[in-house]
């Protein structure tokens, strides 16, 4: 766990200079509490309003998700975004959805070139995944991915990973390991790695807020960034389900979705007009 006068020295370049900096973070886990229905996440009441905040003052602010990017800008509500026409500093609040085979903003989806010729693959397993899954699998249709979660059926981890990797050997799909769940992906060399690394492009700073495996590629991308003398963070949302790879990639270590949102709000520059008053 880091001090808090370490955390506010890796964050005082992004308030110095948020013109050429990016916050970027993951969403389940990070902004929204895990829920045993995926369908039913939602980000903490307050996490909305601070990133559109952020998109105010800072060059790039993005949401980068296993989830479908319309999803992301529905519940981020970056789908009716006031800010991309005009309030933003940078360019509004931008989505990488299902790990950067989708991007949005400004309400418009745009799909990764390639993608959608696998999308009858993916139903057709998505199909077998129904008929074929444990009971309490919940089997996740996510357009271009499909995703089976076994939160509420850890006992078949085991059985889940290798129906998952047989339906991704005869089919061509890729396997993403992912928080308690597998998905399954067209075989896009995409991931949050390199999600990240395209949304650094010209930022002097960046962090990124993540809580899974799914987000090391992003972590690692950050190191590679700092090699070329970018100021990085590496924010880990620390749950029961972490494991000891992931709270080691962290510069800093916090306590679940409001730990995550703690960092988000003390990123935002104290000028904001929008924030609560200070008490000085
Ligand atoms: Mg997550």
């Amino acid at each position: 766990m880091a001090s808090e006068d370490h955390l506010t020295t890796l964050l005082q370049p992004f308030l110095d200079a948020p013109g050429s900096a990016g916050v970027l973070t993951d969403f389940d886990g990070t902004l929204a509490p895990i829920v045993d229905d995926p369908v039913g996440a939602r980000p903490l009441p307050n996490a909305v309003a601070t990133l559109h905040r952020l998109a105010r003052h800072y060059r790039r602010v993005a949401v980068v998700s296993g989830r479908p990017a319309a999803f992301l800008m529905a519940q981020l509500g970056a789908d009716h975004d006031e800010l991309v026409q005009g309030k933003a500093a940078g360019e509004g609040l931008i989505v990488s959805g299902l790990y950067g085979l989708e991007a949005g903003s400004g309400g418009v989806v745009t799909a990764h070139p390639g993608g959608e010729e696998w999308k009858p693959v993916v139903d057709r397993m998505a199909d077998e995944a129904d008929e074929q899954m444990p009971d309490g699998v919940v089997v996740e249709r996510k357009g271009l991915t499909v995703t089976l979660h076994f939160r509420t059926r850890p006992d078949a981890v085991d059985w889940v990973r290798a129906w998952a990797d047989e339906a991704a050997a005869r089919s061509g799909l890729a396997v993403h390991p992912a928080r308690m769940s597998f998905e399954l992906v067209p075989p896009i060399p995409t991931d949050k790695g390199r999600v990240v690394w395209d949304l650094a492009v010209g930022l002097d700073a960046v962090c990124f807020l993540g809580d899974d495996e799914g987000d090391l590629p992003a972590f690692d991308a950050l190191d590679r960034l700092r090699a070329q003398g970018v100021h990085t963070v590496k924010v880990v949302v620390a749950s029961s389900e972490a494991s000891s790879r992931l709270l080691d990639a962290g510069d800093v270590v916090v306590e679940g979705p409001e730990g995550a949102l703690d960092v988000l709000t003390r990123l935002v520059p104290a000028q904001d007009p929008s924030a609560p008053a200070a008490s000085s």
